[in-house]
């Protein structure tokens, strides 16, 4: 039987989604197959199913015969209907959706030089410079020796033990309880790739064909490799060196040698190799290595996102060039620009030393600014706080010295799930974050989905303007069987701390009061069923044109306001906020838009309620004195800016 749906899990089956997808694939007994444009591969193999190539938004059909069916197409037809499936329960670090693999255009970092330096992919921000530490491992030759026939039975079985022996090395390597659970998600993926059918059976098969192991591995990853790197898209290209790091590991193994090995690395090294595998760097000594340059690899490769993750500057893609820095002692490398210098001079090497430490004190002379709780000049506290979209972000948030949450974007535990979250795995969630930052308040926002981001269990119509369309309350207060058991939720949560409830998408007041009486029918349904709870502040965003227009009798019905600058520029622009084209009127420092912002401001002030800032506008400290001046008294933002805002908030007021 087979069955066909529009994939809408989020970019498609890449990397985790298609190893998540094989998973799922292989619980069933069935024979699975995925069909694209008349190409069908197994369900149960993750190379396969890379090379299909399934992207987001693509029609496939899933194909299934065995006992088990009708239950395995019902899932996999759940999992691909899932925007989210296979993203969000590893902790596995994602590829940037805007990452290209291109040799950026940026800006060196903090002025550096801009002649006289090679230039490869900028993959980790940040300045780097240090001694050269090679890793240039031996090449492994590929002799293509024929076998004798009455040889190739045990040939076959060196091959299979030196496979199993990569498999348990790199099991090994994920039980290490060191090792970040984003290069885990990593070293799962290749070991995906090292369990693979299309791998190992293509190697198996040149063996029996009558030619040597290593030959055979090297046949094998480079024709699979080289698929890889011929399809249209960077992030596919770029595990052309993860097939390649496998193969080699399973040649050294049936070669009986070791790797070059890291863990002599010294202190401070800037990590230089032609090619490196992810595996090797997700297992070395990361904290003592200062920056890496690898003539392989773009900006979406797996080095790029460990070393993103442990912020490790690094430049990639280099090429050739990469052997010139073989025999250099020192290194010098950009990672906002590309740029990097083999033993460069005196100036250059003073102009980065001096960049280097001028970005650590500023990182260490803002961690000062971590329990400040910053006053406007009249002593009127402002509330930094932070954005957060799930528990795990808890700790980063308070350990930057979140005064709350601005805003808890409650679409991440909505989309996490298969089906609907249920009222109670709400109610728990909101009473865990309230329980994390009281007495300080946490803002939640109700769902705010639409229908660009379909969400499991909610059937949304085809919009041409989706951001013009069915989201945020107007979705809500048409699914009361959605909404209900999210108002009960935070109902419930309240007991436990400060929650503060906020309404997304709010262009009319009467959106305000329909949301009140259902809040009413679930105080009075918890009531009943004797159902601890207790109320909350209501606010609103206020994000739409129309909803600055009307603040004056919006502030009239509510307790806050908070301004969402993403949207409220995108709407008061006319810009979508996710095309590039006009990425240059998505300016919220625009006269409309700070016009907008300052007629909320006087109207929430003028009611005597809180105006606060969750969109991204309120980190920057360009803008926070403008906003302050305007009167609102809280700015939540993503953790990382935190100090720097209380920073700010603080110097304004003495120099007021
Ligand atoms: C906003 O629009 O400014 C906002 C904070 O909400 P989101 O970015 O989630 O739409
Ligand atoms: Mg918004």
């Amino acid at each position: 039987m087979e069955r066909s749906t529009i994939v809408r899990v989020h970019d498609g089956l890449h990397a985790r989604p298609a190893t998540r997808f094989v998973k799922l694939a292989k619980s069933f007994e069935s024979d699975i197959e995925l069909v694209k444009d008349d190409r069908s591969v197994s369900a149960k193999s993750s190379v396969k199913l890379m090379l299909l190539g399934v992207k987001e938004n693509e029609e496939i059909t899933v194909r299934a015969t065995g006992a088990d069916a009708i239950e395995a197409i019902e899932a996999l037809i759940g999992y691909l209907e899932n925007p989210h499936a296979g993203l969000e329960d590893d902790g596995a670090v994602q590829p940037q959706k805007q990452d290209t693999g291109k040799p950026a255009a940026r800006k060196p970092a903090q002025g550096l030089p801009a002649d006289g330096a090679l230039r490869g992919v900028a993959a980790s921000e940040g300045a780097a410079i240090g001694a050269v530490y090679g890793f240039f491992p031996a090449e492994i030759k590929h002799e293509n020796r024929p076998l004798a026939a009455n040889a190739i039975a045990d040939e076959v079985l060196r091959l299979k033990q030196a496979i199993a022996t990569v498999q348990k090395r790199m099991d090994a390597s994920l039980a290490e309880t060191g090792l970040a659970e984003s290069d885990r998600g990593i070293v799962a993926a290749l070991k995906d790739i090292a369990n693979d059918d299309e791998l190992t059976g293509g190697a198996i098969a040149i063996v029996e064909g009558g030619i040597d192991a290593v030959s055979a591995v090297i046949g094998a990853t480079s024709k699979i490799a080289s698929d890889f790197a011929t399809m249209d898209d960077p992030y596919l290209n770029a595990r052309a060196d993860d097939v390649n790091a496998v193969g080699r590991q399973i040649c050294l193994a049936l070669l009986g040698q070791e790797d070059v090995n890291l863990d002599t690395i010294a202190e401070g090294s800037i990590l230089v190799a032609e090619d490196i595998g992810a595996w090797d760097l997700a297992r070395a000594p990361l904290k003592r290595i200062a920056g890496v340059i690898c003539g392989h690899g773009g900006a979406t490769s797996h080095v790029a996102i460990i070393a993103r993750a442990h912020g490790i500057p690094a430049v990639l893609g280099l090429g050739r060039a990469v052997l010139d820095l073989k025999h250099a002692r020192t290194v010098a490398l950009d990672g906002d620009s590309g740029e990097v210098f083999a033993d460069p001079d005196a100036g250059i090497t003073g102009r980065f030393q001096a960049a280097i430490a001028k970005a650590g004190a500023e990182k260490q002379a803002l961690t000062a600014y971590r329990d400040v709780t910053p006053r406007r000049a009249d002593g009127t506290v402002i509330d930094i706080a932070a954005n957060i979209g799930s528990l795990e972000e808890i700790d980063a948030a308070k350990e930057a010295g979140a005064m709350g949450v601005g805003l808890f974007r409650t679409e991440l535990l909505f989309m996490r799930h298969i089906h609907l979250p249920s009222e109670d795995l709400q109610a728990e969630t909101y009473s865990s974050l309230a329980r994390a930052f009281a007495p300080h308040a946490v803002i939640v926002r109700t769902l705010d989905i639409g229908g660009d981001k379909p969400i499991a269990g909610v059937d949304f119509p085809d919009e041409e303007n989706p951001f013009l369309g069915w989201r945020g309350i107007r979705m809500c207060l048409d699914r009361p069987d959605i909404f209900k058991p999210q108002l009960r939720a935070l109902l419930r949560a309240a007991v436990h701390g400060n929650i503060k409830v906020m309404l997304p998408m709010i262009s009319d007041v009467g959106e305000v009061r329909a949301t009140k009486t259902l809040i009413g029918e679930c105080a009075a349904e918890l009531a009943a069923a004797g159902t601890a709870f207790a109320h909350f502040d209501l606010g609103v965003m206020i994000e739409t044109p129309a909803a600055v227009l009307i603040a004056p009798a919006l502030a009239r019905e509510v307790a806050f306001f908070s301004i969402g600058t993403n949207d409220l520029t995108q709407y008061i622009m006319a810009a979508d906020r996710l095309n590039p084209t006009v990425a240059k009127l998505n300016d919220v420092t625009h006269p409309a838009v700070m016009a907008a912002i300052e007629l909320t401001a006087k109207a929430g002030t003028d009611a005597g309620i809180m105006v606060g800032m969750c969109g991204e506008a309120a980190g920057r400290p360009d803008l926070i004195p403008a906003f302050i001046a305007m009167g609102l008294t809280e700015l939540s933002m993503s953790p990382s800016s935190i100090q720097r805002a209380k920073k700010c908030v603080l110097e304004g007021s003495k120099a007021d």
